[in-house]
């Protein structure tokens, strides 16, 4: 049996950040009408594609979102309970729920570990309640810290916390206090990203209010928080992704290994054998997919949205791209396992080229970034495309 990780979408939010473009929008009113109809499309669409997946056995579940802790915990039961009548699933799988301060309690916390969830992942995002005013989050530090410690007393063991660097109006010394409480709560693992400015968000359209980190001062808060995190015990196995020992996210590193991933809800991809598709982003469109599937029954993969399948350039272009991101880097012989020609044959050149600026080592069995090719990693992974 092939392993499987499985990615549930929920699109509701209490209100749209001002730097966001993912697929998610602002819902009224915990369990309305709106989420309980896509709970049940959800449903509809786990059952209904199970099918292709009997060959697989599900490793772990990730509900991200929008802001997936708007559901009940009955309904994110509802949903796992679907899940588990209709996949195999590994006894220790790892189920992680995104969630946003302020939208859960204690008593909701117990029900989604009831329901299966064994991880959560906190969207902090900063320590400084002027900061998160200025993106536009619903909660402030204090708000936060309930979540955090509901959860704990709610019994889970293993947390993310999101950090944001790059954010308007930020300094360096705000950003290490964030870092530096984030890091006191001792949470198993700790993701930080800068924020990219994407063009159609109010915050883009009004960057010129606000004084944003010079790209030095990035810089800074970037190789800070590589040195503060390993200084408190995390290890950083992903460009942006720290974690204390035994707690990588599992889920994720299905996605740079290029593993098999099946997506349900709105917009989700999927990725299954080298063919790539993504479900309808509109909810109309969704409900005409959900619909057709439940008619269709078990016809497979054809029943679904348009598929692309990979060329091998295209694998071997994403296995050295997404795997080069993971600080162990890419194997040697799993690429000519995987593509039946050496490394050297299809890259030759550029690992060459690439080893001799000193930004990627090219030992016997792994091929990995080093700090500075960590630095500018953009412009080196560009060098894979074929
Ligand atoms: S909580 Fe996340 S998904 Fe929702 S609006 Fe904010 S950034 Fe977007």
């Amino acid at each position: 049996m092939r392993d499987l990780s499985i990615y549930i979408h929920v699109p509701f939010c209490v209100r749209k950040c001002l730097y966001c473009d993912f697929l998610s929008f602002p819902v009224s009113g915990e369990d309305g009408q709106g989420i309980r109809n896509y709970v049940n499309l959800l449903k509809q669409e786990i059952k209904s594609s199970a099918a292709d997946y009997r060959n697989h056995r599900a490793v772990s579940v990730f509900w991200g979102g929008g802001t997936p802790s708007l559901l009940s915990g009955e309904a994110a039961w509802d949903v796992m309970e679907t899940v588990r009548a209709h996949f195999h699933m590994v006894e220790d799988a790892e189920i992680t729920m995104e969630m946003n301060p302020g939208t859960v309690d204690e008593g909701k916390l117990r029900m989604y570990r009831e329901a299966g969830v064994n991880r959560i992942s906190i969207g902090l995002q900063s320590a400084d309640d002027e900061e998160l005013r200025r993106i536009g989050r619903i909660h402030d530090y204090a708000a936060f810290l309930k979540t955090y410690e509901s959860a704990r007393r709610a019994g889970l063991s293993n947390i993310n916390i999101d950090l944001m660097a790059a954010l308007p109006g930020q300094s360096v010394a705000s950003y290490r206090k964030s870092l530096a409480c984030v890091a006191a709560l001792v949470p198993e693992h700790i993701s930080a990203y800068s924020l990219i400015l994407e063009e159609g968000t109010p915050l883009y359209e009004r960057q010129g209010q606000y004084l944003f980190p010079t790209e030095e001062e990035d810089r800074l808060m970037y190789a800070l928080t590589k040195e503060y995190l390993a200084s408190c015990g995390y290890r950083r196995y992903e460009i942006s992704n720290y974690a204390k020992e035994g707690r990588e996210c599992r889920h994720n590193k299905v996605y740079w290994q290029r593993g098999d991933y099946a997506g349900f809800g709105l917009g989700a991809s999927s990725m299954v054998g080298n063919v790539r598709w993504s479900n309808p982003a509109g909810m109309a469109g969704y409900e005409v997919y959900v619909e057709g599937l439940a008619r269709l029954g078990t016809d497979g993969p054809a029943a679904g949205p348009d598929r692309h399948v990979l060329t091998v350039e295209e694998q071997m272009e994403e296995y050295m791209f997404l795997g080069l991101r993971m600080m162990r880097g890419v194997g040697r012989q799993e690429f000519a396992r995987q593509f039946g020609r050496r490394m050297e044959e299809v890259y030759g050149g550029v690992l060459d080229k690439l080893c001799r600026q000193g930004l990627l080592v090219a030992g016997e069995d792994y091929v990995r970034l080093t700090d500075r090719g960590i630095d500018v990693s953009n412009c080196v992974l560009a060098e894979f495309l074929l």
